[in-house]
């Protein structure tokens, strides 16, 4: 009887592993590093894509990392960093070096430098510290520029383009669901597309492209 038993639980345990792995097969997993997931911590079925992006996570402390937990995703938040020709992990030593200085609270949970590079500072169930009287319902992207009128460079839109996408995958959001830091409240960021709205909407256009090839991708599948 005992040796049914264990047959039994052998063969459960090991359809679950067959099944895991087929069902596991041809999907993208390119990240450096796990990605701390969606703010459920389960699997999703995003049908986007995961962009390439580095987990940096700053230390939990007062002034950028509250570790306040995030218990809705209703927007996503895109701004720029104010300080042309720094780069990504520039920027994270910032929101690093707050807990020392503690001269303001400000974080995000992504940055993407000018060369298109993307750091997680913040984990996707935790709140930043980045649009008052948001932090507790979105997400928020910052992004490096070099131009004095804040337009990103082209690697850094792409890639902006990109994570917006799988964000949007990941939360069932939609482009309208992206704003501006500037729509909550009136600060002029990100300056380019507070001052060229037609942009703005370029830039939505290319997300709601993305989010329909990546359903068209799978229906194809299907
Ligand atoms: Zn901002």
């Amino acid at each position: 009887m005992a040796v049914f038993l264990l047959f039994l639980v052998g063969i459960f345990h090991l359809t679950g592993f067959l099944y895991r792995g087929l069902h596991t097969q041809g999907r993208k997993d390119t990240n450096v590093l796990p990605a701390s997931g969606s703010f459920s911590g389960e699997e999703t079925d995003n049908p986007i894509d995961k962009p390439v992006f580095t987990v940096d996570l700053l230390e939990p402390n007062k002034y950028s990392r509250p570790g306040t937990k995030l218990k809705k995703v209703k927007n996503i938040f895109v701004h720029y960093t104010a300080n042309p020709g720094t780069n990504a992990q520039q920027n994270r030593s910032y929101f690093a070096n707050l807990a020392e200085t503690g001269e303001r609270s400000a974080s995000a949970h992504f940055i993407i430098g000018y060369e298109g590079e993307i750091l997680q500072c913040i984990p996707l169930n935790e709140e930043a510290y980045a649009v008052k009287g948001r932090n507790d319902d979105s997400i928020s992207i910052e992004c490096c520029y070099l131009s004095d009128d804040g337009a990103f460079t082209q690697s850094t839109y792409d890639s902006l383009i990109d994570l917006l996408a799988w964000l949007c995958g990941e939360y069932g959001l939609t482009e309208q669901d992206i704003l501006r830091h500037y729509d909550e409240g009136g600060k002029k960021c990100p300056l380019y597309y507070v001052e060229h709205e037609d942009e703005w909407e370029l830039l939505l256009e290319d997300v709601g492209a993305a989010l329909k090839r990546g359903n068209t991708d799978i229906a194809a599948d299907e």
